[in-house]
């Protein structure tokens, strides 16, 4: 039989080929010998571009072409001081382009990596995490609902599985597997029932396969580039950019055009002009901006991931800046998810649990007195089940704990698994009452695993020749399946009596805030022990209530009170109940009865689309809802003109994460199907982290219109002083190296630190920012050519002035160009804030900028007085009265700006207080 079929051959058959077993799997040296032999288990990438490559692609952008064509025409007329400037200055600029460029590309490639998919194994007896492109052949992979397989695989056990193999056999349908059965040589992949592939996806119940086939062996690696990543998105803004940007040359060249024309008219010599003209079209021709904004988007998305937020579309990065409403799970997100049990009610007593987080320390106090929890046989009934219907578990020192270790006074206790469940164990502990004992002489067969849609789970065990049902799960879920109430001893019908206790109990311990679960038994026939479905679920024994608690995160009620303040809603989605939910939103400070509503799936249900619109505004609450129902919810906040965060964990949650405006993923609890679709995974699955997110989001859009302005505006006082002075008759005011060496300073460091620029600390007092509008609104275009008009009429005073009072061009020339440089190097620090004034917004805390400015005037210094840069770009020495002249012309708009805004808005104050 070949080594791939495996469909051919039994369970334990493939366990035996890869010498391994389901319970103990590999060890690690053998997994280090299976890595050396068959490789990582990733698809082999497309060869990378070499960064030569990418170097030599800056030199063919076509402006950077022409000028080399200059350069070449320089040398060949003999100017060769000119062309070996320009050459160095076109090199200069592709190694800052290059540079840019490569950032970008390594910190998008690191976000890739922190994306990276995981899988669970058992490895060393152990159920372990580890990289997807650790697996080898032969390691047991742990599937569950949610989970996207990395390899091939032959399923050596399964609960009730399903896989979506939609990329593999186009089928969109999920097909049941189970590991039983074996099929005929050439069966179509489709129909191999015992196999799960690479690509595809888990959608119910649980399994463990033994993997067969990693990366390039694997189904989906002969199914060529199918795995490879689509190319980065252009983000809405980039894109934006790139059309501005187009209409932005052709508008350079027409008016570049004009000063050619007009030079050579009056008498310049035509290749000066047509140098100049070049010159002033690449300094004009704003080229490094869509790699500033790539430079500051991936900056921007790193601070993020500093702030546990990893983006994994890039777009999404622009929009969260816009974001008005955010749905967010409770479990884990708003609340801690550390849950203790703290309450028990049997049917007849009602404990109170003592204790915190896993520990097992704690008592049971009935009517405040401490008690024996062995003397209630219907309490320890109850725990027995919590504990047995339940797949977490209690670890001491990441050791499986068993009896054995109980006894021991270390502290250091967590929890594998569903919290929900871990704090059921730990209640069962803190009564001795545990799984392995009880184990001992029963035998798990079976689960119905636990959904959200289903709000309950349930395990099948045999005892003997007796097979019992255990299922816990909502108490409104369960109560409807009860037909029996178990007391300890007997089983009697269930009575309206305590049907009204129970209901009553359950109000009381969802008002303390406590999430609840019931749990309820029944005794099973051998026939559905076998066939385990959802109508076993009936006729059941109820035995108990079990109240948790889970405290709201500190954090999330500040970050909630953050959110108001920024004109975010914040909105609670769980499928917990009612009360528990209103009780904790209320804590957080997100509803208040008396403004905001709380809906119910089932009064969702009962809404329209039209009702659900008209109240969306209001509801802050939604208890008891499913899935299906998240994915209405997002549609009719959207249809408001909302822009919507959403967040997700389970399997179920992915088309209500994909619909969002911003679909935001669990790094811990969330599944890799919820992961694929969002465009944003919580590391640390807190809800202050979204707001974190939101608040860098804005930080960033805000980064990029600082230096749009600051660009533009430089560029259009560039333009205007050589199109005014062809205009006027003046002579060329700058030469070309000059225009080319201005580009250099000023658009190059200065303008990349104002993409790294510190947020502004009251960036979340503002509202949020429409999706729709331009990046030159409020304002900004008007800032850009009043600034523009300034920066070019100061430099062509400067310039005038000297040539007509001192008659000395090169004196003149020098002034100007120093002129330009400095009004840039002034109106950097203008651009850090639009609403503040530069005193007020700090001159030195961007310390990346005030080192740039450093550096560009030390530059341009040294291209006065050094000798040998002096004699290439024809600059003279300016005299002291001469460097006043420059810099009081350069730096009076940005005195008068830095006061204007503290004497505007006292003035303003002043005038509300007098009204
Ligand atoms: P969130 O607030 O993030 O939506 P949630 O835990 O409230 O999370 P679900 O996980 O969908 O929402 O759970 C819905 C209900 O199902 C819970 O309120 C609880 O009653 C019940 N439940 C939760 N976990 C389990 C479990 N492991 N076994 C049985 N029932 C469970």
């Amino acid at each position: 039989m070949d080594n791939d079929k495996w469909y051919m051959r039994t369970a334990e058959d493939t366990l035996r080929f890869w010498d391994t077993s389901q319970d103990e799997g590999l060890s690690t040296n053998e997994v280090k010998t299976r890595l050396n032999k068959f490789g990582f288990n990733e698809m082999t990438e497309k060869a990378k571009t070499p960064w030569w490559k990418q170097l030599f692609a800056q030199f063919q952008d076509f402006m950077v072409l022409i000028l080399l064509g200059a350069t070449l025409i320089s040398a060949f007329l003999g100017e060769y001081v000119d062309a070996i400037t320009i050459l160095a200055i076109v090199i200069i600029n592709a190694i800052l382009g290059f540079v840019q460029e490569f950032r970008a590309e390594k910190s998008m490639q690191a976000l890739k990596k922190l994306a990276a998919p995981t899988v669970r194994v058992i490895r060393n007896g152990m159920l372990q995490q580890i990289a997807a492109k650790e697996l080898v052949p032969g390691d047991i992979m742990v599937l569950e609902a949610g989970d996207k397989l990395s390899a091939d695989g032959r399923l050596v056990a399964a609960q009730g599985i399903e896989v979506e193999e939609a990329a593999l056999t186009g089928e969109s349908l999920p097909v049941r597997k189970t590991p039983d059965k074996i099929y005929l040589e050439n069966s179509p992949l489709g129909d191999r029932k015992n196999m799960v592939y690479a690509g595809t996806v888990v959608t119910r119940g649980r399994g463990r396969a033994v993997a067969c086939a990693t990366g390039m062996a694997t189904e989906v690696g002969f199914i060529a580039g199918m795995i490879q990543e689509s190319a980065d998105e252009a983000t809405p803004l980039e894109k934006r950019l790139e059309h501005l940007g187009r209409w932005l040359v052709w508008g350079c060249l027409a008016i570049c055009l004009v000063v050619v024309i007009t030079g050579v008219v009056r008498g310049e010599p035509l290749f000066l002009m047509c140098m100049a003209g070049i010159s002033l079209a690449v300094a004009a021709i704003p080229e490094g901006l869509p790699a500033i904004v790539t430079v500051a988007l991936a900056l921007g998305v790193q601070r993020m991931i500093k702030r546990n937020a990893i983006v994994r579309k890039l777009p999404a990065v622009e929009t969260l800046g816009c974001t008005t409403v955010i749905c967010s799970d409770k479990t884990g997100t708003l609340t801690q998810n550390a849950m203790t049990v703290k309450c028990i009610f049997t049917g007849m007593n009602t404990y109170e649990l003592t204790g915190s987080g896993y520990d097992i320390k704690g008592e049971f106090r009935l009517n405040q007195q401490v008690v024996a929890p062995a003397a209630d046989k219907q309490l320890v009934n109850c725990l027995e089940i919590a504990a047995l219907c339940n797949n977490s578990v209690l670890k001491r020192n990441s050791v499986s704990i068993s009896g054995l270790w109980r006894k021991s006074n270390d502290s250091a206790w967590s929890i594998e698994g569903d919290p929900t469940e871990g704090a059921l164990i730990v209640a069962a502990a803190k009564a001795d009452v545990w799984r392995e004992n009880l184990e001992k002489n029963k035998l798990r067969i079976g689960e119905i695993p636990f959904e959200s849609d289903r709000r309950r789970m349930s395990v099948i065990y045999r005892q003997g020749s007796e097979y019992w049902l255990y299922t816990k799960g909502a108490p409104d879920t369960i109560a409807g399946l009860c037909k029996y109430y178990h007391n300890g001893r007997t089983e009697t019908p269930i009575s309206r009596e305590i049907l009204a206790k129970l209901a009553q109990a359950n109000d009381e311990m969802t008002s303390r805030s406590l999430r609840v679960l019931a749990v309820a038994g029944r005794r099973i026939s051998k026939a559905e022990a076998d066939h385990p479905s959802e109508n076993s679920e009936a006729n059941l024994a109820f035995l108990g209530l079990i109240g948790m608690m889970d405290p709201p995160r500190a954090e999330a009620k500040q970050a909630i009170a953050v959110c108001k303040q920024a004109g975010i809603k914040t909105v609670m989605i769980t499928g917990d109940h009612r009360n528990t939910a209103t009780a904790i939103a209320r804590e957080l400070k997100l509803y208040d009865e008396n403004k905001n509503k709380a809906l119910t799936g089932q009064e969702l249900d009962n809404l329209s689309d039209e009702e659900l619109a008209k109240v969306v505004d209001q509801v802050t609450v939604y208890a008891r809802v499913s899935p299906a129902h998240k994915l209405r919810i997002v549609k009719a906040l959207k249809k408001q003109g909302h822009i919507v965060a959403m967040t997700g964990d389970g399997v179920n949650d992915a088309p209500a994460v994909k619909e969002a405006d911003i679909g935001i993923a669990m790094g811990c609890a969330g599944t890799d199907v919820t992961k694929e679709a969002s465009a944003m995974i919580l590391a640390d699955d807190n809800f202050a982290t979204i707001v974190a997110a939101v608040e860098e989001g804005r930080g960033i859009y805000d980064n990029i219109r600082k230096f749009i302005r600051y660009l533009l505006a430089c560029n259009t006082g560039e333009v205007l002083t050589m199109f005014v002075a062809a205009l006027a008759g003046l002579p060329m005011p700058l030469l070309p190296v000059q225009i080319l060496w201005v580009n250099l300073v000023t658009d190059g460091l200065p303008a990349m630190a104002l993409g790294v620029d510190n947020n502004d600390p009251h960036i979340m007092y503002r509202p949020p920012r429409h999706p729709g509008e331009s990046v030159f609104s409020r304002g900004l275009s008007r800032k850009i050519i009043g600034r523009g008009l300034q920066i070019g009429f100061s430099t062509i005073f400067v310039f005038s002035l000297v040539y007509y009072l001192k008659e000395d061009l090169a004196l003149a020339r020098t002034m100007a160009f120093s002129t330009l440089v400095f009004s840039q190097m002034f109106h950097v620090f203008d651009c850090r804030s639009e609403l503040y004034s530069v005193f007020e917004a700090g001159l030195f805390k961007n310390k990346f900028l005030v080192f740039a400015v450093l550096c560009s005037s030390l530059m341009h210094i040294a291209v006065i007085y050094n000798p040998f840069l002096s004699n290439v770009f024809a600059t003279v020495p300016l005299s002291l009265t001469d460097w006043l002249l420059v810099l009081g012309v350069s730096g009076w708009t940005f005195i008068v700006n830095g006061f204007k805004y503290v004497f505007l808005r006292r003035y303003v104050a002043r005038a509300l207080l007098n009204r």
